[in-house]
């Protein structure tokens, strides 16, 4: 695959990690152990029972924002280190290049069409 088009890919996929990054850390605090690992923080509104309510549903759709994000922040640094090792663009399941409109769409695609549909 060629490089300039493996760079232009790197700079989306940087892109997206920082975004990604400031996403997670308007609602969560980084794990400062684990990589790219987030917890999200328990809000506080005030001390009556309908606060309290709040926090408690705004706590969850939080914690399933922060799966998602961080779902999404790890193929995306999955892809970057495919990049670094050179197998960038190759489908992970059967092996195949992967075309360069998929990669266009989504950057830190790790399986061709095909397999995507199959799984
Ligand atoms: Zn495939």
């Amino acid at each position: 695959m060629d490089k300039n088009f493996i760079k232009e890919m790197e700079a989306k996929l940087k892109e997206q990690q920082k975004n990604l990054r400031k996403d997670l850390a308007s609602f969560a605090e980084k794990n400062v152990h684990k990589k790219d690992d987030y917890n999200t923080r328990f809000p506080n509104y005030g001390n009556k029972d309908e606060e309290n309510a709040v926090e408690v549903a705004d706590f969850q759709d939080n914690l399933s924002l922060e799966n998602d994000l961080e779902k999404n922040l790890a193929e995306v640094g999955k892809a970057l280190e495919r990049i670094k090792i050179g197998t960038y663009g190759k489908c992970e399941k059967c092996g195949k290049k992967m075309g360069r409109e998929r990669l266009e769409a989504f950057p830190a695609a790790i399986t061709c069409v095909d397999c995507k549909n199959l799984s």
